[in-house]
């Protein structure tokens, strides 16, 4: 809604991105990079959010290398992790093993999301047609003649008029873009979600894997080390938290130190529900993930779950297929409506396969009542078979490392013509 009391600003660009996470930051700065002029719209003032995923997976990292900037980001704080392994009733048993992947990093990057952002902010601000807007949030698309030709954006002391060949909505999986042109998801219903809470380390603290799974009788936690504390994403049945309320803090916190006794001196810092934070999980997809003059990538056209840790990277392909696809028509004022499928057509076949794994995942292992009875400590099947056989335990490390449709870096840095 406009208001008349704040100065407003009217600006005309090639493609107005929406939302300031992996996938828009990706695009932003490929485009940039290519030579189109690009304002990306971020709502919030910085990247630092503490429910963003903490992995950067060998293929992001080989994108990096293609951009050649993979060794300045490996400068960035971060705990490499070659292969990982999970406790399953106190006994480790070993996961993916990224060691022989085809990449020039066989690992997986841990470090807080918001160091990757800021690292591929200060690439993009390498280019003079990048335009990152922080503190700016779309709150509504201009429509020309029945398509999409721009974005009303609220930026806290003004409002921007943004005009544009291309709108992308990279707005995540509560896309406000998405909602504005009338867009429905198809919804595929997921039986967990998570809660998600810091426990403070102290100098006593075991420290070692960057990130652990804990399954036992039948509940899971993942521990992700960041430091002076760890991020803690304990994984229950979609709607139980009003269950875990009703019988206490304590009894919550005598629960998670049953399932990972080693935050047993940490866990007092949970001292209030407001401290434990409900992160809703959605698996969905949208049938179409355009119309004229706008374009939907990541979470917004497909929600992944966390399992696997692969939304992220995910989101990162998306944003180099459309660079690949569009930099160059873009550049040239030559993209047409006709065009913004062709996005989808490239990958959505790859999101089909890796939601399916996740729901997949969800039913047979997230699920906290088919884990394993209460009072079994034996090793579920799966795992067994994944510890004592190499071979299976580098198809994952391919699947969640690199994923079903990688893409390369195809757009090369725009020089002008002096
Ligand atoms: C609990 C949980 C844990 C997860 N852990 C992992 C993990 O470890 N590894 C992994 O790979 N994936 C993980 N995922 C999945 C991953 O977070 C997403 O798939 C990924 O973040 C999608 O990236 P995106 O850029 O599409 O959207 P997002 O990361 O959601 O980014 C969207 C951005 O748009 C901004 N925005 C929103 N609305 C507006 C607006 N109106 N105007 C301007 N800006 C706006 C937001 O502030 C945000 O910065 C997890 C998901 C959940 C729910």
């Amino acid at each position: 809604m406009s208001n008349p009391a704040l100065p407003s600003e009217k600006v005309h660009t090639q493609c107005c991105i929406v939302g300031g996470g992996p996938a828009g930051m990706m695009l932003g700065l490929l485009l940039a990079r290519s030579g189109v002029q690009v304002v990306v719209l971020e709502k919030h003032a910085d990247f630092f959010r503490d429910f963003r995923g903490d992995t950067i997976h060998p293929s992001t990292l080989e994108l990096l290398y293609e951009l050649g900037c993979l060794d300045e980001f490996l400068k960035v704080p971060h705990q490499p992790m070659s292969s990982l392994t999970v406790s399953i009733n106190g006994k480790i048993v070993d996961g993916p093993d990224f060691s022989h992947l085809p990449t020039h990093c066989k690992f997986v990057a841990f470090t807080p999301q918001w160091h990757f952002l800021d690292f591929i902010a200060r690439q993009g601000k390498r280019y003079p047609t990048f335009d990152l807007r922080m503190n700016a949030e779309a709150v509504g698309l201009i429509e020309q003649d029945g398509r999409i030709a721009g974005v009303k954006v609220d930026a806290a002391d003004h409002e921007i008029e943004i005009h544009a060949d291309l709108v992308v909505g990279a707005d995540g999986r509560g896309s406000t873009v998405r909602q504005l042109a009338g867009m429905q998801v198809e919804d595929f219903g997921v039986p967990i979600d998570v809660l998600w809470f810091r426990l403070p380390k102290n100098a006593n603290s075991p420290s070692g894997e960057p990130s652990f799974g804990y399954f036992k009788n039948g509940l899971m936690m993942i521990l992700i080390d960041r430091g002076d504390y760890w991020q803690a994403a304990h994984i229950i049945p979609k709607g139980g938290l009003d269950e875990l309320k009703s019988r206490g803090l304590e009894a919550f916190r005598q629960r998670i130190v049953d399932l990972v006794p080693i935050v047993k001196e940490a866990i007092p810092a949970v001292d209030d529900w407001d401290k434990v934070k409900l992160l809703s999980v959605q698996v969905n997809r949208l049938p179409q993930w355009s119309r004229p003059g706008l374009l939907c990538i990541g979470d917004c056209a497909h929600a992944m779950s966390p399992a696997g840790g692969i939304g992220v990277n995910i989101a990162i392909q998306d944003a180099v297929a459309t660079a690949n696809l569009f930099a160059e028509k873009l550049r040239e004022e030559k993209l047409t409506d006709a065009d913004l499928h062709l996005v989808q057509k490239r990958r959505e076949w790859a999101i089909r396969w890796t939601q399916n794994v996740q729901l997949l995942l969800h039913r047979k292992l997230l699920n906290p009542a088919k884990i394993q009875k209460p009072g079994d400590d034996s090793l579920p099947l799966g795992p067994r078979l994944v510890g004592k056989i190499p071979f299976l335990r580098q198809l994952i490390a391919r699947v969640v490392g690199i994923g079903f449709c990688p893409e390369h870096v195809r757009t090369s840095e725009y020089r002008p013509r002096a």
